[in-house]
Order: C-alpha cells, then sequence, then structure tokens
C-alpha cells in the first residue's frame, strides 16, 4: 500500500477486507503498515509478505498477536515455501481465513497450499493452541514425504499433533529465535523436530543434550523439546540398518561400499561397523571424505573408475538420482556387476536410476523409503511416546500413493 488511504466510495465496510502485499520480503515498516490499516473502517485487515526463510514467520506470528491484543480480524500470511507455517498455523493464532487454492495449478500466491491438503495432510481446521507442533529442518524440504508420515501417524493415533515443514537457512538463528524454549520469541507447543541436510552437524551446537550414539556418529536427526531443553537424537542408523537387516539377515564380515561422504554416510558406516560389516567409503573428492573415514578407521577411494564386484552390498549415500539430479547415477551397471545388493538411500523417486542398473546387473535392491518410515517412526516414538500402529509397512505404501 502506498499513500494514504481514501475512503470515497462508502462501501459497507463490515464486507471489507484492506490489504498490503508484499513480494519481496518482509518490509522494516510492518508495525507502521499494520497501524495505518488498522486505522481503516475496514472490517478485516490483510497482510501478506514474502517469507524467505522460517525466521521471516516470527514478524507474521507477531503481528497475529498484536491484532489479537487489540481486537482486530487479521489475515497475516507470510507467502512462499518458507512461510508455510503461518498458512497452517495462523488460523489457531488468530488468522481470521487462511487461503487454499482449489488446485495447485490455481494457487494465487507463492506457498498457497491446496484446500484439500490444507484438510487432509495438515488438519487445519482441527488445530487448536494444544496441538502438539513437529517439523521438518532443512533445505531443501519440499519435496519431503515427512510430512505424510508424521501427519498420517498423528491421525492414526488421534493424538492432536501436526508436522510441517521448516526451510531453514540459519539453523543457529532458528534455534535460538524460534526453538530454544530459554531464548525463542514465540510462543508455541513444539514438541519435535526432524533435522535434514544441510543441518545435521550445526544443530549439535544448538542442543543441551546429545545422546552418546549421536555423538559418536556426529549427526543429529531428531530433536526433542523437553521442558525447557533440547535434547538430540539419531534414529538414522537404526532407521538404515533395520531394513537391511531384514533383507540380507546378517551383516557380520559383509563387504560394504559406501557412496558419499556426507551425513548419511557418518550413520551408515557408525551402523555398519556396529554389525561387524568391513566398510569402504567411495568419494567424488577422497581428499574431503579422507578425514572421516580415518574418524571411523575405515578405507577410503575414489568414486571415478570404481568397480564393485568385490562388494556384497553398495550403498547410496549421494543426492545422484534425485531433485537436480534424478537422471544420474552414482555407478553403472558394469560397476555393479557381481555385487549382491545395492541400497539406494534415495526415497523420492522410489525407483531411481541406480536401481535399474542395478536390477539389469543381477544385483538385489532395497530403496530408501524403508529407511525413512523406520527412522520416521522411531522419531514419532520419541516424540509421542507411541509407535506407529498404522505399520510401517502401510505407511511405506501409503508414502507413495
Ligand atoms: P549430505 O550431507 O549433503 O552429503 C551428500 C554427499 O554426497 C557428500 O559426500 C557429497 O560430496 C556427495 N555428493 C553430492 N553430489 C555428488 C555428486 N554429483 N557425485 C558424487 N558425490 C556427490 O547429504 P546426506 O544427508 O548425507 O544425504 C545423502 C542422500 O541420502 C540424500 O539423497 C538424502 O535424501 C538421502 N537420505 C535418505 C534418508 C532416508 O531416510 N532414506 C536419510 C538420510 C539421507 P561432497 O562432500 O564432495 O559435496
Amino acid at each position: 500500500m502506498e499513500g494514504d488511504l481514501v475512503y470515497d466510495l462508502a462501501p459497507d465496510w463490515s464486507r471489507v477486507i484492506v490489504s498490503h502485499h508484499d513480494f519481496n520480503g518482509v518490509p522494516k515498516d510492518l508495525e507502521q503498515i499494520y497501524e495505518r490499516l488498522a486505522n481503516s473502517p475496514a472490517a478485516v485487515i490483510k497482510i501478506a509478505v514474502q517469507a524467505n526463510d522460517i525466521i521471516d514467520c516470527l514478524p507474521i506470528f507477531q503481528l497475529l498477536d498484536r491484532a489479537r491484543s487489540e481486537g482486530r480480524e487479521i489475515i497475516a500470511i507470510a507467502m512462499g515455501n518458507a512461510g508455510i507455517a503461518t498458512r497452517v498455523l495462523g488460523p489457531s493464532r488468530g488468522s481470521f481465513l487462511t487461503y487454499g487454492a482449489l488446485e495447485d495449478e490455481n494457487a494465487t500466491a507463492p506457498g498457497q497450499i491446496n484446500a484439500r491438503k490444507l484438510r487432509s495432510l495438515y488438519h487445519v481446521d482441527t488445530i487448536d493452541q494444544d496441538t502438539m507442533i513437529c517439523g521438518l529442518v532443512g533445505l531443501p524440504v519440499m519435496h519431503s514425504v515427512s510430512p505424510h508420515i508424521h501427519n498420517t501417524a498423528f491421525s492414526e493415533e488421534r493424538i492432536n499433533g501436526v508436522y510441517l515443514p521448516f526451510e531453514v537457512h540459519d539453523a543457529s538463528e532458528f534455534f535460538k529465535r524460534m526453538v530454544h524454549p530459554r531464548t525463542r520469541e514465540l510462543n508455541w507447543n513444539l514438541r519435535g523436530l526432524s533435522i535434514t541436510a544441510p543441518h545435521k552437524q550445526t544443530v549439535m551446537e544448538c542442543l543441551d543434550w546429545i545422546e552418546p550414539e549421536a555423538k559418536e556418529i556426529g549427526a543429529v536427526n531428531t530433536v526433542v523439546v523437553e521442558n525447557d531443553r533440547l535434547l538430540g537424537y539419531n534414529t538414522d542408523a537404526a532407521g538404515l540398518i533395520d531394513p537391511l537387516l531384514k533383507q540380507l539377515k546378517t551383516l557380520h564380515g559383509t563387504r560394504v561400499a559406501i557412496i558419499g561422504a556426507g551425513g548419511a554416510a557418518r550413520a551408515a558406516i557408525w551402523a555398519l561397523k556396529r554389525q561387524h560389516a568391513n566398510v569402504t567409503l567411495f568419494a567424488r573428492n577422497q581428499a574431503k571424505a579422507q578425514p572421516l573415514a580415518e574418524l571411523f578407521g575405515i578405507s577410503c577411494k575414489s568414486l571415478s573408475d570404481a568397480a564393485f564386484a568385490t562388494y556384497d552390498l553398495v550403498i547410496n549415500a549421494t543426492p545422484l538420482g534425485s531433485g537436480a539430479h534424478i537422471d544420474q547415477s552414482p555407478a553403472t551397471r558394469d560397476q555393479l556387476t557381481g555385487a549382491r545388493c545395492v541400497y539406494d538411500l534415495i526415497y523420492n523417486p522410489r525407483d531411481t536410476r541406480l536401481l535399474r542398473e542395478a536390477r539389469e546387473a543381477g544385483c538385489e535392491t532395497l530403496g530408501g523409503l524403508e529407511m525413512l518410515v523406520t527412522q520416521a517412526a522411531l522419531q514419532f516414538e520419541l516424540w509421542t511416546g507411541k509407535r506407529f500402529s498404522h505399520g510401517l509397512s502401510q505407511m511405506i505404501t501409503d508414502s507413495t500413493s
């Protein structure tokens, strides 16, 4: 809104929404804009700003608090993927309404969720002040099926909870200003967080306590908010091993090649060593991966021209096969020929190019969705004390439908 408001048409103000949109970011004078709109006779104020990070939701939630305390009807929204929390939690925090497109392609603003998803995935009409809030912290997060898994579980278990994607650039700032009960600027019923790339290591500095296993792995993928403390866990290791043990029965003495040297590889090495497997790391940048190999006392080789014929198990812990790399594979059929089993940690898409190459090479295959659901079930138990009664295999089927 630019300049002064002009009221010369004498409309029925009880039916008028007076609005301000900023498609670039959060204006510095947001409070003044609110005050100008609040001085109008319109029944409802609408303010929509562009969120470029989850932190941009804070002023919107604060505006909702202010409008409520001043008895003003307001719709306050942070647009964009980083602002989804304001669209889902807004009505429970006093927003007059939230917008939902009929279909994704009819969305009228960035980050708008379609009406079906608002109701069936996020259960927006049942969220209230007591709703337990959980979410996924990462960059990017919108590709994730974790909201589907956890929101289904909340619904199945009849728990008043919601799980949201949190697009976070700076984990330290997010934890300080929105998560830690002793420093946060937002009063919300936050109970748990899943942590994904690139934050699994940086969040460790933000926590009050970390379980010994996660410390040894060197990565946290689960946070529990317990009273005024933040507790860190790693459920990736167990999530990775359980489906593997179901398929291969034992990993004792198994020769394993892990491709990639990031957070997932760390959990994989730790978990496989515990099972007495014989692990070798393959990385595109051997010098960068060497310290990780040394930390766990395993050997490290270059990924270029690698041959996996002498390995029982090959694990992909790189993003090759998903997102921008969807058509890529870290190994070819020829490289895989002779290996017994190929385990791709990627879960979206379910069938990756690596798995297709592996099948052509005559290998057994295992996709990443089983791991995702298994580690999610452990997270859910940490947050709620309950198991998925829905069953893991049903959850896996549902996640792909
Ligand atoms: P990360 O910490 O970012 O590590 C990625 C690793 O892949 C790094 O070592 C990176 O090498 C390597 N890499 C990236 N691009 C590559 C390329 N073009 N060629 C060769 N290597 C490449 O990620 P992460 O958390 O470990 O996750 C890795 C994958 O596992 C992701 O696809 C993720 O979705 C999946 N994952 C699945 C589950 C599950 O539950 N199924 C859980 C965790 C992770 P540099 O160090 O040289 O960059």
